[in-house]
């Protein structure tokens, strides 16, 4: 059959982590920079609760909006930490992670030709999802002059009569850069001005360092205007378990619980069980930040102190985006060459956007031996090789 592949699917590309992943698995002893996840297990607590409710018999479908339960539990942690109001019954969904809430937010409001504002570099599924529900995504490139926040007045320059949605990721993956709230309320002014809805992904909302986490969808004059993601994959160690949430107007709720249904019916009840305990889980929480906190500092001063690399401070996530444009190589080479020389596994961050050129992404969710190992021998690679 000569076309049996999809115009859709022909739009994108493979993600160069799993291209990564793929190459580095052909070498041992490889020190590993790549996946963005954490390097802990899930806390014990959250995985003793769900085995038990697993026991117990809580293997069924749920409702397609998730356990009624779970939902209570979620609008209670979104008015104690974010100060969003969310009915559990209309206006939250709980999902197969962030990425599947994503997937059906584009599903229910995009149209072929309907402009979809996202930030470059940005996080390789944002544009994937987009290009392959029919939208096109539009970039507003994030500058490391300023700590790689997004501008409203940027943002504002590439709005069209075509702009449907603007998305915000912050702390944002892959740069770890966050946009403070004064930044984000001239962000929602413009939502209203133009009656275009934004999309907040806080999949990384405690994983921060700086400042405080602001949530858009609290402010009252908003509420109809935003739709907030969430994810429990990161918080909680829990990327394996595939869930997460979306909270935001009713008419949109509604339509994506309705698709829901037809891509994968419910999210697992073992996982929103799991997620049931997670929403108490507070100290492996602090813990984990505080490892990344330390993790982030030794990486930063060691990439620092590499002739040639320079790297900005991240105010959240556990990425750092680190400055290679001295080294006088494009970033795909660039990691490539690091990888087959001395077997270190970093993404280039061209592949999360053009403005990620020059630029390549270190994961520091693993252990501190780690990191300290894999500077040694990037400083050890740059004076051998370039
Ligand atoms: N949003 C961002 C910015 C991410 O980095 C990720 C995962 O890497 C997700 C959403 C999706 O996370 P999950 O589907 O595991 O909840």
């Amino acid at each position: 059959m000569e076309d049996l592949i999809s115009a859709r699917s022909k739009k994108i590309k493979r993600s160069e982590i799993f291209e990564m992943m793929a190459l580095a698995s052909k070498y041992d002893n490889v020190v590993n920079f790549g996946v963005g996840e954490p390097h802990f297990d899930t806390p014990e607590s959250i995985i003793d609760y769900s085995f038990n409710e697993t026991r117990k018999g809580y293997t069924h479908y749920t409702v397609n909006a998730g356990d009624l339960k779970l939902r209570e539990a979620i609008s209670k942690k979104l008015l104690r930490d974010n100060g969003i109001k969310a009915d559990p019954d209309k206006e939250i969904i709980v999902t197969m992670g962030g990425i599947e809430a994503l997937l059906l937010l584009w599903l229910a409001t995009v149209n072929p030709g309907d402009e979809v504002i996202i930030q470059d570099p940005s996080w390789i599924n944002f544009n994937s999802q987009i290009l392959l529900t029919g939208g096109t995504p539009v970039k507003v490139p994030v500058k490391e002059e300023n700590d790689f926040a997004l501008k409203a007045s940027d943002i504002e320059e590439r709005i069209t009569d075509k702009t449907k949605l603007v998305l915000i990721n912050s702390p944002s993956n892959p740069t770890g850069g966050v946009t403070d709230k004064e930044e984000l309320i001239k962000i929602g002014k413009l939502a209203l001005e133009h009656d275009f809805i934004l999309v907040s992904d806080e999949t990384y909302e405690k994983i921060f360092y700086e400042g405080e986490h602001y949530s858009l969808a609290s402010r009252e004059e908003l509420r109809d205007h935003v739709i907030s993601i969430f994810s429990f994959s990161k918080t909680y160690a829990m990327t394996g378990w595939r869930v997460g949430f979306a909270a935001g107007p009713e008419k949109i709720i509604k339509e994506m619980i309705k698709i829901h249904d037809s891509v994968g019916l419910c999210a697992s009840s073992i996982s929103q069980s799991a997620a049931m305990a997670a929403l108490d889980v507070e100290k492996e929480v602090e813990e984990m930040v505080k490892d990344y906190r330390e993790n982030r500092d030794i990486i930063v001063e060691g990439l620092n102190s590499i002739a040639g690399i320079s790297c900005i401070y991240p105010a959240g996530t556990f990425y750092a985006f680190a400055n290679i444009k001295e080294l006088g190589k494009k970033s795909l080479e660039l990691s490539r060459d690091i990888l087959d020389k001395v077997q270190v596994v970093t993404i280039d961050g061209r592949s999360f956007g053009e403005a990620g050129e020059g630029y390549l992404r270190f994961t520091f969710a693993t252990s501190k031996e780690n990191i300290k190992e894999g500077i040694a021998r990037l400083d050890n690679y740059v004076k051998k090789y370039l």
